[in-house]
């Protein structure tokens, strides 16, 4: 059961968690891989080669944490990249590359930057509509629940508008269609 109060994304009206539950498999796989290797590198390779006295232990331990942390998030991130482009129409192959070639995750900020809104199809017409559409370009159909006093957006199960405190009770959806459209 979903908390009705969760922190969402006033974008696609998803919580954190859902967002998480978007990364693959395979990238939480490859994140622990590079957590260990960077991890590996640190204490047993690069010891090896080393010609002057060590630094503080404290010191490795902060540099060997921050490096694995880095390079696994950096993985997780081109793994949430390859979830979320397609479903907001965005090409794929170049986000993936632009998160590749920067440097230090500049890519991957880049692209929450600049991110487009998460695509979806009227189920009435199948025109392309957006997270925050009330309702269907061309036909009118309602694709989200809103309210019948102020027309913003509220969750399917309110009682009351959390914008304007209207009884969404008090409305009949068809009656609110003919209302809305004159
Ligand atoms: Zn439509
Ligand atoms: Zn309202």
């Amino acid at each position: 059961m979903k908390d009705s109060i969760t922190l969402r994304d006033p974008d696609t009206g998803s919580t954190f968690a859902d967002e998480m539950r978007l990364i693959p498999r395979w990238s939480v796989a490859l994140a622990v891989l590079a957590f260990v290797s960077v991890q590996y590198l640190c204490w047993i390779v690069l010891p090896a080669e080393r010609h002057h006295p060590p630094a503080p232990l404290s010191v490795r331990i902060y540099f060997a944490l921050s490096g694995s942390a880095l390079a696994a998030l950096y993985v997780l991130m081109v793994g949430y990249v390859t979830r979320d482009a397609p479903r907001r129409a965005m090409s794929l192959r170049f986000w993936i590359a632009i998160c590749l070639i920067m440097p230090g995750g500049i890519g991957s900020v880049l692209y929450f930057l600049l991110r487009q809104p998460i695509i979806s199809r009227c189920p009435a017409c199948g025109t392309r509509t957006q997270s925050d559409f009330h309702f269907c370009p061309q036909c009118a159909f309602q694709v989200s629940a809103c309210c019948g006093q102020c027309y913003r957006s509220v969750s399917a199960t309110d009682q009351f508008c959390v914008h304007c405190g209207h009884d969404l009770a008090a409305d009949q959806t068809p009656a609110r269609l003919r209302a809305f459209l004159g």
